[in-house]
């Protein structure tokens, strides 16, 4: 069995930011997970990222997305927007000035006992540690509403999420549910890969395609590292306003450069609709009915409707000793201004960390602060 200070769950760039940073100040690390796991398994090739080059990794602001680019030479045309690949050739290049490395598992269980955390691998080892960081990103907390899935015949549908072959789809007709960036960049996906027809229904107005104005959110994410407790300080009118400037500077606006790729002729948007009916036939497509009456058939249905953590969805945390005693408000984790839970020693980061950091925590931008905190924590303890 083996032993480690501080166990890194997941290899998203939370945790490989993380890793670094607790490494730099001499922490005995091991991070288990397959590198950028998500991004490379649930993105479709050819996905453009939102955020740009000066969104980064490195908490000491050395190995940049930014210097990464001027390194490799790339041309401002290259990186904006920045290809999917481009992001996963600097998180690897930063993994290699960073020296880390991952053990490349999945852990299976996550208990604790006698005060110190033990976790199974799916290749048959265990680890003792006594710290753990759970940088458990998206997959866990896909979101599709139960009155929306209770319409939707059994096997017709998926979510975003687990639909990245676009292969599969070639000659297709299918019905895409959601209306904001990744619904109509799933559309032009598509469409480009030989998709026969395709419909988005959303019950909001399609959203205008202009550049989205990122800039005040770094400096704004950066503000927790002078003060770790400055979210949740804010009060709740406070903190809605910035999560109505960011949901509108990420959500309710589509990037330019998706227009004409999701204005074709065989891409139907019906905005301002909701989903009334949805009866499967013998031959397994579905006959789809929207309230403004537009009836089509579909060979499949793929939910764009987002993720939204709930910590019950984690089901490789033992219930006994971390899931029923960890304290959560509204299925997130209740973390202290060192992202740590109730149960000593155990750090989440991420989309899960956002309830009590804000919103930022659920990109890129600030995986530096995640990381120096978490690293600076884990260090003095
Ligand atoms: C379609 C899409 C587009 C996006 N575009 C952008 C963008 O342009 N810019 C941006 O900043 N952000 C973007 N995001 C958000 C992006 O996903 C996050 O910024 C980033 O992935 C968060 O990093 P993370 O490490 O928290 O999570 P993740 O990247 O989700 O990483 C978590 C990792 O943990 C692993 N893991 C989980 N459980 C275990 C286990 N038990 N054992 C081992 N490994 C485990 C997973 O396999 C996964 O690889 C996008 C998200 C989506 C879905």
């Amino acid at each position: 069995m083996n032993h480690t200070h501080f166990l890194i769950i997941g290899a998203g760039p939370y945790s490989i930011a993380t890793a670094a940073y607790a490494k730099h100040l001499g922490v005995e690390t091991l991070v288990v997970g397959k590198p950028l796991d998500l991004w490379k398994t649930n993105m479709p090739r050819g996905m453009f990222l939102r955020s740009g080059p000066d969104w980064h990794l490195d908490a000491r602001d050395v190995h940049t997305f930014e210097a990464f680019v001027k390194l490799r030479g790339l041309a401002p045309a290259q990186t904006k927007p920045v290809p999917l690949d481009t992001f996963l050739d600097y998180a690897s290049w930063f993994m290699g000035q960073t020296n880390v490395t991952t053990h490349n598992a999945y852990v299976t269980r996550l208990e604790k006992a006698n005060g110190a955390y033990v976790a199974a691998l799916d290749d048959g080892s265990q680890i003792h540690a006594d710290k753990v960081l759970l940088g458990l990103g998206f997959a866990f907390f896909k979101h599709s509403s139960r009155e929306l899935v209770e319409k939707l015949p059994q096997g017709s549908y998926a979510h975003t999420c687990d639909t990245v072959d676009f292969e599969f789809y070639r000659g297709k007709r299918v019905l895409l549910i959601g209306g904001r960036q990744s619904a109509f960049e799933w559309a032009a996906l598509l469409n480009e890969n030989g998709a026969e027809e395709i419909h988005l229904t959303h019950r909001h107005a399609t959203p205008q395609f202009i550049e989205p104005d990122w800039s005040w959110v770094q400096p704004m994410a950066r503000r927790t590292l002078e003060h770790h407790a400055w979210w949740r300080n804010l009060t709740p009118a406070q903190q809605e306003k910035i999560r109505h400037d960011f949901w509108a500077a990420g959500r309710l606006i589509l990037e330019p450069w998706l227009d004409a790729r999701v204005h074709q002729p065989n891409i139907h948007i019906h905005e301002k609709t909701n989903l009334v009916g949805a009866n499967a036939r013998a031959d397994k497509t579905v006959d789809v009915l929207l309230d403004d009456g537009s009836q089509f058939n579909v060979h499949r249905i793929i939910l764009a409707t987002g993720y939204k953590p709930n910590m019950q969805n984690v089901a490789f945390l033992d219930r006994a000793t971390i899931l029923d005693p960890l304290a959560t408000r509204e299925g997130f984790p209740a973390l202290d201004t060192g992202f740590q839970t109730n149960l000593p020693n155990l750090y989440i980061t991420g989309l899960a960390a956002t309830q009590d950091f804000g919103p930022f925590f659920g990109f890129t931008v600030a995986c530096p602060v995640a990381a120096k905190i978490i690293g600076q924590a884990v260090a003095a303890a």
